[in-house]
């Protein structure tokens, strides 16, 4: 006979996306004994996190640079066969180049970049560690009240951590925009720049973010910036490997039609024609989508998914046939005017004629994704998100990104180029859903908008969660990975 104290039924999960998001919330709750299926529309893993091949070269499609890797050897962890998640932190981490030759290198070492900086750019060595050592305490302040928590539950809000970061706010800058406060801290306009170029880490505009996000160059220089030892698609490979562990179902190729809903309850979903029941409900699509495509319109939440939204990407895959050494893992190659860039790009909503450029290799660490004597570049300028039917920029961008490369670089790399490839707002918005291609959902423009994102649960429709890049913390790796980590412990605690 059965004893009905021991017989357990495994809640049922579905799963909207297979972005880092819906990965890593569907590892933490299959450890715990859930029965979790993802629906994935594209027929591979991963969302923005993807690779590509172009004849000899790899390509990651998405995201470059790691930071807070710990959060990924913790999902390590859960898993009941051991899958080690190789990575290696970097020495070097950014390129610099300017247009009047101006150059230098962003060492991880503190002490080394502080003085590269003043070599280069006449800044106080002092200015540079004291700004570094604020972003720390930035981050110490803020990171229990804006990361590892819900901002939407009141409870939150009365416990003393969560209203000490509160009363810090003021003291953080909140009512100063970043470029006010770094253009107090130094003296030159490229060091700046330098230290600007932080807000475009979540898609927003220097002179209009909260000085408060000068918390990411703590990221960078405090917990160090870092690379899997094949590339950032080893991230995707890793949390893949780990759901197989932990028994999480996949279905490609499943484009989520519908929410279905039984008196304002989520209690499946619908694709391809067919019903999917289950107990809970995770969506790691754009909350916008989900919103505009995937539930009834009464729900549509208009004042928080109007707010502007994050920068998109147009990307250049180039097959390089030759090295350069000057070059490193991260480049960036500045506009020579940068309020101008972000005046044309959130102001008129068009890329800027010199715009700044990231270059990233990743053959030069990890030298099987190119062939001997070439580099895999991806090179990638800022431009708005798009909501039209075409690119209107389409021919001027790859004129004005070779020209510039060919200015501060010296060479006619046009010459060199002998595989390409693009990513466009359209296509990222066709790949991943993303609304307008934007890359990490609203922008963080607005001195409020930490509060602004949207939750990780629906105060309206019971067991519906939402995780990933557009809904709270926010949008990038490690913080998509924290919006798995609150949305299962909500799950799990049943608290919503
Ligand atoms: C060019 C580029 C550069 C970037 N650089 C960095 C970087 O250097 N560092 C960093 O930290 N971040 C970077 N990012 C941002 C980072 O990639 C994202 O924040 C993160 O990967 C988003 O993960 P996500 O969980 O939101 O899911 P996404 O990657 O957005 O994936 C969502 C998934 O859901 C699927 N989906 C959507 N709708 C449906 C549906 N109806 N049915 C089924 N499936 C559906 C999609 O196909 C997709 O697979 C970059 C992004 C891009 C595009």
């Amino acid at each position: 006979m059965f004893n009905s104290k021991y017989i357990q039924i495994r809640q049922k999960v579905n799963i909207i996306g297979s972005g880092i998001g819906g990965l890593s919330s569907a590892i933490r709750l299959a450890s715990k004994g859930y029965e979790v299926t993802i629906f994935e529309k594209n027929n591979y893993p991963g969302g923005k996190l993807s690779e590509m091949h172009l004849g000899e070269f790899r390509f990651d499609k998405g995201p470059s640079l790691l930071t807070m890797p710990e959060l990924i050897t913790e999902l390590s962890k859960l898993s009941p066969i051991e899958t080690e998640f190789k990575y290696k932190k970097l020495e070097t981490i950014t390129h610099y180049f300017y247009e009047d030759g101006t150059n230098l290198k962003a060492f991880a070492d503190i002490n080394a970049f502080a003085k590269e900086v003043s070599i280069h750019l006449n800044e106080e060595e002092s200015a540079v560690v004291k700004h570094l050592k604020k972003s720390k305490f930035y981050f110490e302040s803020t990171a229990d009240l804006f990361l590892h928590q819900s901002l939407h539950l009141i409870k939150n809000f009365i416990n003393t951590k969560t209203l000490k970061g509160i009363f810090k706010l003021p003291q953080l800058g909140i009512f100063r925009t970043m470029h006010q406060q770094n253009s107090k801290t130094f003296k030159n306009q490229k060091t700046i720049q330098l230290f600007n170029r932080y807000a475009t880490y979540n898609g927003s505009d220097p002179y209009k973010a909260p000085a408060l996000l000068n918390i990411i160059p703590h990221l960078e220089f405090g917990q160090g910036a870092y690379i899997p030892e094949k590339g950032m698609h080893q991230i995707t490979e890793h949390l893949v490997k780990l759901c197989e562990n932990t028994g999480v179902q996949f279905r490609f190729n499943e484009q989520v039609e519908t929410i279905l809903l039984k008196n304002e309850k989520a209690i499946g979903i619908k694709s391809n024609g067919t019903n999917y029941f289950c107990d809970v409900v995770i969506s790691d699509a754009d909350i916008h989508t989900v919103y505009k495509k995937l539930l009834p319109q009464k729900y549509y939440p208009k004042k928080l998914l109007n707010q502007e939204k994050s920068s998109s990407a147009y990307v250049f895959y180039w097959g390089i046939k030759k090295e350069f050494k000057e070059l490193g893992l991260h480049n960036i190659l500045f506009s020579d005017n940068y309020k101008k860039e972000f005046e044309i790009l959130f102001g008129k909503d068009a890329p800027y004629d010199d715009p700044t450029i990231y270059i990233n290799i990743t053959s030069k660490h990890c030298k099987e994704d190119a062939p001997e004597g070439s580099e895999n570049w991806f090179v990638m300028v800022n431009v708005p998100h798009n909501e039209n039917a075409e690119i209107p920029y389409k021919d001027t961008i790859r004129k004005n990104v070779i020209t510039k490369i060919n200015r501060i670089l010296k060479t006619k790399i046009q010459d060199f180029i002998i595989e390409e490839q693009t990513l466009d707002p359209i296509s990222i918005e066709q790949q991943t859903s993303s609304y307008g291609g934007s890359l990490y959902g609203n922008s963080s423009n607005n001195k409020f908008s930490a509060f602004l994102r949207h939750a990780n649960f629906s105060s309206k429709i019971k067991s519906l969660y939402f995780v990933g890049g557009s809904v709270h913390p926010g949008g990038g790796i490690p913080l998509c990975l924290l919006s798995a980590k609150i949305t299962s412990e909500l799950i799990s605690k049943r608290e919503y």
